[in-house]
């Protein structure tokens, strides 16, 4: 493992971040000014807590991690870019990971010209940490992970990402976006025992709070304070932290939409196994399937003109003829279902 500061960008290390006037005083008192903030309209006329410590209070109840261990964007995609920002030395580090996956990981990458490199997942979407490690160099600052994995929905095997935190001596990151959906637990109890690693989750997906964009990172709190140091002041609007508080004190409706999703995903997938343009479903632990059919491309444009969208993914490494669904509701499955029945092959 390296220390913290020769990961970090030197100039990041350096800074001296912004100040707000909610920075410098804590404490309290009845008039306010400031702030500059007008009077009156309250209470959105207030800037917001720059680091949402309600908010995270409570989403460390939930998800088992100390607020200290806690950074919450503008989704999960703020955070990534984040991450790449306080690493990526842009033109000199290089970022690493698994291909296929995520795209925003190469976006940011490149978006900070930050080098970025691809290690072909084997033909089970499945992680080899050999493979990987050998790609890795003495430039090579972030492992980009994602588990259970977009596009394909596994979980990648967790021996081979041990392998990596183990063996790796830069920022190792696991995307846990889908894991509300997964058999498997979360990352987060490996926190204390790996303190180069970072985990994202967000609300986006099982919370069904993509339109809220709140995003979560977990990582060591010294890993927590440098991304601090470089988000915008106030990331984290107050419509946001108050939506997401309300909707947080009771968890009830989301754990009974999750279920619905699960038990609508193995219908779906035990029923696809008889649509005849169908090839091959592969085994998801998150809420879509990527399926392998006859033709993506005319499949794709069939289930357009039913005024279905589904995701072609024929053009992604090892998804050649793939089409990638999200799980919907049952009316809206039975739809997909018709419609892929009624392709031609
Ligand atoms: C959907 C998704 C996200 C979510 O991004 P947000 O910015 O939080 O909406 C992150 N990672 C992966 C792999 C995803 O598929």
């Amino acid at each position: 493992m390296k220390a913290l500061k020769d990961l970090v960008r030197p100039s990041i290390w350096n800074l001296k971040p912004y100040s707000s006037a909610r920075d410098e005083f804590h404490g309290h008192a009845s008039v306010f000014l400031d702030a500059n903030e007008n009077p009156y309209n309250a209470p959105y006329n207030r800037y917001p807590d720059p680091l949402q410590w309600q908010l995270k209070k409570r989403l460390g109840e939930l998800k088992g991690v100390d607020p200290q261990s806690m950074f919450l964007g503008n989704g999960s995609d703020e955070a990534i870019d984040l991450v790449i920002r306080a690493f990526g030395e842009p033109g000199i580090d290089n970022i690493l990971s698994i291909d296929p996956s995520y795209g925003m990981y190469e976006v940011c990458a490149n978006v900070n010209n930050v080098p970025f490199r691809k290690v072909k997942l084997n033909k089970y979407f499945d992680l080899e940490a050999e493979v990987l490690l050998k790609e890795t160099n003495e430039q090579t600052k972030i492992i980009f992970l994602c588990s259970p994995n977009n596009p394909s929905g596994n979980n990648l095997n967790r021996n081979e990402i041990y392998k990596i935190l183990d063996q790796f001596t830069g920022i190792v990151v696991i995307d846990e976006a889908y894991i509300d959906f997964s058999s498997t637990p979360s990352f987060t109890s490996d926190l204390q025992k790996y303190p180069r690693l970072i985990i994202l989750q967000t609300l986006s997906k099982a919370w069904g709070a993509a339109g809220v964009r709140l995003g979560m990172a977990f990582a060591s709190p010294e890993i927590i304070n440098i991304l601090n140091k470089i988000k915008y002041p106030y990331n984290i609007n107050q419509l946001t932290q108050e939506y997401v508080l309300k909707m947080l004190e009771d968890t009830h409706p989301m754990h009974k939409q999750l279920n619905r999703i699960l038990s609508e995903r193995n219908t779906l997938e035990s029923t696809l196994h008889r649509v005849p343009c169908v090839i091959d479903i592969y085994p998801s632990d998150a809420n879509f399937l990527l399926i392998k059919v006859k033709d993506a491309n005319a499949t794709y444009e069939h289930l357009v003109k039913e005024g279905i969208i589904v995701r072609n993914r024929t053009n992604v490494t090892l998804c050649n003829d793939c089409l990638r669904l999200t799980i919907g509701t049952p009316k809206e499955n039975n739809k997909l279902l018709d419609a892929l029945n009624r392709m031609p092959v």
